[in-house]
């Protein structure tokens, strides 16, 4: 009897652990040799133990390049075995579009792999570890004693565009002069029309402007335009078109508007919260949470362009 109390002891003991797993990958096929691995939505929780973000694989000729790793060593291995179930090439490449730990701690999962950013990326990733650990810790709610930040060591300078053919893929590194981070990086895919796009396009999630250049992030945006892009994977959210880019730009570019109008008339940004048209963003996921913070940032970004 006691036997069986204790049994059924540890099985309450055991189930927040058995539920509390990371979930699952959404794998798109985009072509012959690149996957969408599409993860979810939400912000990071004790529930998807942090997995909240977009990753590709490329196939290469020899190995397989990984795009942006996930939250913490665990997610990387969650990944690894993603790609295992897919190909039986090594993961050889890393490839971070930008320095937010949800997009770039799962490296540590992938001891010798070269690892690919931006400059400014390596900079803000390490100089951020301590940061993006406490939210994740904090989010998840227990340590990650293995996740730490494992910097690029084959970087690109800001404000470049560089062709290279890694691993029999040709490919474009895309560095702006800023947008969602001052280290964002953007792989143009040009044989396959492809465009990796990290954070600068997210789809059905609020974009968040804590770190950002917002007015350059617009102007990027707009250059999106002119790449002739077929399949747009974002860093959050289901894969894009061109079209669906130019929507974000457009909502994005009004919203600017909005808040530089209201800076003119001498408003306040809650005052200007209270008056702009934000009908086609309450739709999006995140809204609450971070649309009070965004429009902050770009008031505070206004005031300081015309101070
Ligand atoms: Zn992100």
């Amino acid at each position: 009897m006691k036997g069986m109390l204790l049994m059924l002891l540890g099985l309450v003991l055991a189930m927040p652990a058995l539920a509390d797993t990371i979930p699952p990958t959404r794998v798109v096929k985009v072509n012959e040799r690149i996957h969408a691995l599409l993860g979810p939505m939400e912000l990071p929780s004790r529930k998807n133990q942090g997995y909240m973000v977009n990753s590709t694989l490329i196939l290469g000729d020899k190995g397989a390049i990984l795009v942006d790793t996930g939250f913490t060593d665990e997610i990387g291995a969650h990944l690894a075995r993603v790609v295992a179930g897919i190909t039986d090439k090594p993961v050889t490449t890393l490839i971070n579009t930008h320095h937010h730990g949800d997009h770039s701690f799962g490296n540590a999962a992938f001891p010798g792999a070269l690892v690919i950013s931006s400059e400014m990326c390596r900079k803000l990733l390490l100089e951020g570890e301590a940061d993006w650990l406490a939210i994740i810790e904090g989010a998840v709610g227990r340590k990650f004693p293995n996740t730490r930040a494992v910097p690029a060591s084959q970087v690109y300078p800001g404000n470049s565009r560089t062709e290279i053919t890694l691993d029999g893929v040709r490919m474009v590194f895309w560095v702006p002069e800023a947008a969602h981070t001052l280290g964002d990086m953007m792989i143009w895919l040009p044989d396959d029309q492809v465009l990796l796009a990290g954070d600068i396009l997210v789809n059905g999630i609020t974009p968040n402007f804590r770190d950002a250049k917002v007015k350059v992030w617009i102007d990027t945006l707009a250059q999106v335009q002119q790449l002739p892009a077929k399949t747009i994977i974002p860093g959050h959210g289901p894969l894009m078109s061109k079209a669906d880019a130019a929507g974000m730009h457009d909502r994005m570019a009004k919203l600017y508007q909005g808040i530089e109008a209201g800076y003119r008339d001498g408003l306040t940004d809650s005052e200007i919260r209270q008056r702009l048209d934000l009908s086609e963003w309450q739709p999006l996921h995140h809204f609450n949470e971070q649309m009070g913070g965004n429009i902050n940032r770009a008031y505070l970004e206004v005031e300081a362009d015309n101070f």
